[in-house]
């Protein structure tokens, strides 16, 4: 018996039901992944006993030369991974990574381009819930109504009218490349630092499955626990002009301590991402949503766009009936896990829109593949089509459950 299902077997039991949940169910929320024993034993250390403030060679505490070790092949192994002159791997989180980023880049009140947010920006792009909606002045941009794409001329516009001293690309439910030369473009011509928030995308970029931000933008901002497949956190790279301000919009600007325990973990997962191997895993991401989503075509779905060039799908519930919020729920209640999401120009509010989000990192993480996606399709579309029918579900559920078994997840680890 462990330590902890002694000890606390409350805790100890939530986390044996979240582990079962996770092997026994489809997790299809394009934002998530599964992290590798690796990268699960680095982060379960007494590193996260340490403080060290500061960075690398310069801390506020003693006793820091085995935390140095690992910090400093963290920030090589990502500079490696993406080619870039500087890194910082100590955000906790991408959203203040990107208040890190704005705090370097803008003053307090300047304005700043970035995606509308009903379009596929995130809440750290301008939400006026949110610190970037109140600290900044926010001017979206969006997609095009007719093909759900970008319209460069009508951000070129945008841009020439507004003067924003940032402008911001990159997304957390857009299907479609990103043309990143084009934003850099616009950039210089009027005056604007340009910074992406590859958070969705990274591991795709690492593993040049998509076009990559790093020769155009000044500042570039991640998560690390998507497609990148590293623990839950964050980490900005920049060209070499911005890393002394960066590095202090960081610390002491933002946060204290970093969590060293992370850092580790992060450190396995960009050795990971550096492997032949992953390139492979990132190539199956794309043609895996891509024969989902001709699965999902076939069976009448309308999909936001007409398809995808990454690792996610927006699903446009309009003509079925069936709101955002209710797919997830009737999805959720057979093991098919993915999240509402409202589309361009949805006419629905946000906390019951007309879209549902789902991507493929976490599942080709399992290993399946361009078949299994083909069924997943179907049964998406089933509980769609069937909604609230038992009997349907019931058929659903067990098909997951084929699916799931024919690909374990963490097959003979026992974590407590
Ligand atoms: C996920 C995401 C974030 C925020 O990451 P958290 O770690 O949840 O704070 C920021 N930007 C984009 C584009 C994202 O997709």
């Amino acid at each position: 018996m462990s330590h902890l299902s002694e000890y606390d077997p409350e805790i100890a039991g939530a986390i044996e039901n979240e582990i079962n949940r996770q092997r026994n169910g489809l997790e299809m929320i394009a934002s998530e992944n599964f992290v590798s024993r690796a990268v699960l034993e680095a982060m379960g250390t007494p590193l996260t006993n340490k403080y060290s403030e500061g960075y690398p060679g310069k801390r506020y505490y003693g006793g820091n030369q085995w935390i140095d070790v690992v910090e400093n092949f963290a920030r090589e192994r990502l500079k490696q991974l993406f080619g870039a002159q500087h890194a910082n791997v100590q955000s906790h989180s991408g959203s203040t990574a990107n208040m890190e980023a704005y705090f370097t880049l803008a003053n307090l009140g300047d304005t700043i381009m970035a995606m509308n947010l009903a379009h596929g920006g995130h809440l750290t792009h301008g939400s006026s819930v949110n610190f970037s909606g109140k600290f900044y002045r926010f001017i979206p941009y969006g997609v095009r109504q007719d093909t759900h794409r970008i319209d460069m001329d009508a951000v070129r516009a945008l841009a020439k009218a507004e003067k924003p001293k940032v402008i911001l690309a990159g997304y957390t439910a857009y299907p479609r490349e990103i043309d990143f030369k084009a934003f850099k473009e616009i950039a210089d011509e009027v005056g604007a630092a340009f910074m992406v928030d590859m958070a969705h995308i990274a591991g795709l970029i690492a593993a040049k499955v998509h076009p990559s931000p790093i020769p155009y933008a000044d500042i570039v901002t991640t998560t690390t626990h998507k497609t990148l497949r590293g623990p839950r956190g964050a980490a900005i790279l920049c060209k070499a002009q911005w890393a002394e301000k960066l590095d202090k919009a960081v610390m002491p600007g933002m946060q204290g301590g970093p969590l060293e325990h992370v850092i580790a973990a992060k450190a396995v997962a960009f050795k990971e991402a550096l492997e032949p191997s992953f390139v492979d895993y990132a190539k199956n991401i794309v043609f895996n949503a891509k024969a989902l989503a001709t699965s999902l075509i076939d069976e009448g779905i309308t999909l936001v766009s007409g398809g995808t060039d990454n690792h996610l799908i927006l699903l446009d519930l309009t003509n079925t009936g069936v709101t955002g919020k209710q797919a997830e729920v009737a999805l959720d209640s057979v093991g098919i896990y993915t999240n509402k999401n409202m589309i361009p120009y949805d006419p629905r509010k946000p906390f019951d829109p007309s879209g549902l989000r789902i991507g493929t990192p976490a599942l080709t993480t399992r290993g399946f593949d361009k078949d299994d996606m083909r069924e997943i399709g179907v049964l998406i579309a089933q509980v769609v089509k069937n909604y609230g029918n038992e009997t349907v579900y019931e058929g659903v559920r067990r098909k997951v459950k084929e699916l799931t078994e024919a690909h374990p997840l963490y097959p003979g680890l026992t974590v407590l």
